[in-house]
């Protein structure tokens, strides 16, 4: 469980310090970076975060938590292609990529 969490934190400061484009703005913005992601969270989710692959590969599908585990509390939200969110029965909602990314279990 905790090498779960913990991988996807990597994944996120993976997304925080991808090289930089001099033609784009600084991947550390937030918003600039979920502009440059645009609709392809997927991608994002994939490249970055393993243990999201259960939820990638069953579309609106219940699939096991990423960080808990389970059999079915989790699932992407139906605009994941463009918030790169999703939801956990017991972990909550998570509204973009960013928040599922730094997605940590409950204490
Ligand atoms: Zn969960």
């Amino acid at each position: 469980m905790a090498e779960k969490c913990k991988t996807i934190r990597r994944a996120a400061t993976a997304v925080a310090i991808l090289p930089q484009d001099k033609h784009r703005p600084p991947l550390f913005d937030i918003k600039a970076l979920k502009k440059r992601i645009g609709s392809r969270w997927l991608d994002v989710h994939e490249a970055l975060a393993p243990s999201l692959t259960d939820a990638l590969r069953n579309p609106g599908e219940h699939v096991p938590c990423p960080v808990q585990g389970g059999d079915d509390g989790f699932r992407f939200f139906d605009d994941v292609e463009v918030t790169g969110g999703g939801i956990c029965n017991t972990c909550g909602p998570r509204s973009d990529g960013i928040a599922l990314l730094q997605l940590s279990p409950a204490s």
